[in-house]
């Protein structure tokens, strides 16, 4: 899939030239695929990579339809099969209505991504609970509320040999933010920091019984989650200081990392967090300090 056009000031940066041509190997043919927030950025490009790579995919979206069906449509047009399915995954009965749907849908679900995030960024002080509690809503107990129903599906079906050799794989969304602090920003951290040991401790229970838990975390990504970060050349240049690898990551660096990790190429791994951020978790200021 081709990279996403948009770049800083609206010319090329001298990387985005140099970004690899991406291909999906068939992996997970026949699988069905959730992806919670689907609409957008990581989330989009995951459901159109796992796609790609042979999934059956649900796109969920919070908000506005079009967005969704848009991707389901994409899908669609390479020959795949998708579903749209609205659900506010901070909600129990919403994410219990969409798996039901989607099982419905699909027959089973085997691959679970939990990306649907945000943040409500404020100086500590000034934090409110509504925006503690947003964030911890979505980001935390909406990766738990997604990870337990998929558990659930998982169990139920067990082993299905014909199309993978575990009975599911849960992948969460987590950021450089489960190791790195950030202030101002101390709601998305935490939420972030919880998702690790989320991840963790259920990869730990459900390796038994052959369900494969773990995490994807971003660096920078060009998404309208951060676009303050890189849209204009003073914001990308000073956000180059973060990142070793000097480039900005693309929605699909993080798609292309999912689905290797959903497939069974990556059997033995569960529990782990795949960083994929440019060198940002390497900490840069001691590359010439220190
Ligand atoms: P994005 O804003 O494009 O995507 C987030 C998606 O989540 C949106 O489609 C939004 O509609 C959806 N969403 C929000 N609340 C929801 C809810 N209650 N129920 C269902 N869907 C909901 O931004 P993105 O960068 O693509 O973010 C995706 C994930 O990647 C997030 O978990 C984010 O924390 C993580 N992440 C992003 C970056 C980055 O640099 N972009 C870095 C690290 C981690």
């Amino acid at each position: 899939m081709p990279n996403d056009p948009v770049t800083p000031g609206g010319s090329p940066t001298p990387y985005d030239a140099q970004l690899p041509e991406v291909t999906y190997p068939k992996t997970i043919v026949g699988q069905p695929a959730l992806v919670t927030g689907a609409a957008s950025g990581i989330g989009k490009a995951t459901a159109l990579g796992l796609a790609r790579a042979g999934a059956d995919v649900v796109v969920n979206y919070d908000g506005d339809a079009a967005p969704a069906e848009d991707v389901a449509h994409q899908i669609e047009a390479m020959g795949g099969r998708a579903i749209a399915i609205m659900a506010d995954v901070s909600k129990e009965d919403d994410v219990t209505a969409m798996f039901a749907k989607a099982v419905d849908h699909f027959g089973t679900l085997h691959i679970v991504v939990s990306n649907a995030g945000l943040q409500r960024d404020s100086p500590f002080e000034q934090m409110t609970l509504e925006q503690w509690n947003m964030v911890i809503g979505v980001n935390l107990t909406g990766q738990f509320l997604c990870a337990r129903a998929a558990t659930r599906e998982f169990k139920r079906r067990g082993v299905d040999a014909k199309l993978s050799v575990a009975a599911g794989k849960i992948i969460c969304m987590s950021s450089v933010h489960q190791e790195i602090p950030w202030a101002g920003h101390a709601n998305y951290a935490s939420s972030k920091g919880g998702v690790m040991l989320l991840m963790k401790s259920i990869a730990q229970e459900l390796a038994p019984h052959r369900i494969r838990v773990n995490s994807v975390a971003p660096g920078a990504i060009r998404t309208p989650i951060n676009t303050s970060a890189w849209s204009t050349p003073e914001a990308y240049a000073e956000l180059m200081r973060l990142v070793p690898y000097k480039r900005i990551g693309e929605p699909d660096d993080i798609a292309r990392a999912v689905a290797w990790l959903a497939s069974d190429a990556a059997d033995y791994i569960t529990g782990a967090t795949l960083f994929v951020d440019g060198g940002m978790t390497l900490y840069p200021g001691f590359a010439t300090g220190g």
